[in-house]
């Protein structure tokens, strides 16, 4: 299975990624925890992509769309993966339809996650993660066992630089004046799946899980 999942800064995209990448054997490619890594290593890529994170811009596709090429073209992808973030403009949209054809393969769904407004800033603020295994956590509804512990490697939980009020504003602007577009751009190919993104996380995982099982 070729799945995008799609929505919002903060509609879940990750959480919902991860269930579905343990339950259905995919590989998850996310493009803002690739330039994540690449920053905490102060790669070259690391260091420019962070100029434009922490502002909450997209980072330019000259360095973005490389780096997915070569990505999706390992072998763990042979199986079928899960693209979260990308894309994120009908540029990219555009360069994954090429990088698609010439693998000679299709996506098979695009997952869309639906939340309130308020709901997206409340979880973006809210959001901790934890630098070395990436896992998330929110300090109302999904908090750790130990305070500000990661369960799953026991590193202490940070938040990301861009999850502040003032970025969150300019993420949710961008996204809907670039990234919503392209719910139109995969309607037209019959992809798009909305998947209420509003009530308890496993909730939403069993209807997505649901909708992948009957594809
Ligand atoms: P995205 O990848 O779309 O930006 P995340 O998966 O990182 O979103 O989720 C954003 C924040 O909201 C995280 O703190 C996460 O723990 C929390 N979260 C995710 N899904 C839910 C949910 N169904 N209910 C409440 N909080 C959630
Ligand atoms: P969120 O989960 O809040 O949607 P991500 O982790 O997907 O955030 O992305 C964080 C940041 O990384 C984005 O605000 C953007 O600066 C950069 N980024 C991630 N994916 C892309 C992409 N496909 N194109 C351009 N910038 C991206
Ligand atoms: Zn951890």
């Amino acid at each position: 299975m070729r799945l995008l999942i799609m929505g919002p800064p903060g509609a879940g995209k990750g959480t919902q990624a991860s269930l579905i990448k343990e339950n259905f054997n995919l590989a998850h490619i996310s493009t803002g925890e690739m330039f994540r890594e690449a920053m905490n290593e102060k790669t070259p890529l690391g260091i420019e992509a962070k100029s434009y994170m922490d502002k909450g811009e997209l980072v330019p596709d000259s360095i973005t769309v490389g780096l997915v090429k070569e990505r999706i073209s390992k072998e763990d992808c042979n199986n079928g993966f899960l693209l979260d973030g990308f894309p994120r403009t009908i540029s990219q949209a555009k360069f994954l339809d090429e990088i698609l054809k010439e693998l000679d393969i299709a996506i098979d769904a695009v997952i869309n996650i639906v939340v309130d407004k308020s709901a997206m800033v409340n979880r973006i603020v809210g959001r901790r993660i934890c630098p070395k295994c990436g896992a998330g956590y929110h300090i109302d509804t999904i908090k750790p066992k130990k305070d500000g512990i990661c369960d799953v490697c026991g590193t202490a939980l940070i938040q990301r630089k861009d999850d502040n009020e003032e970025t969150v504003l300019n993420r949710l602007s961008i996204y809907e004046e670039k990234t919503k577009p392209l719910l139109d751009y995969y309607q037209e190919q019959d992809l798009v799946i909305d998947i209420d993104g509003m009530g308890d996380i496993q909730d939403i995982f069993k209807n997505v899980a649901n909708v992948l099982g009957a594809l």
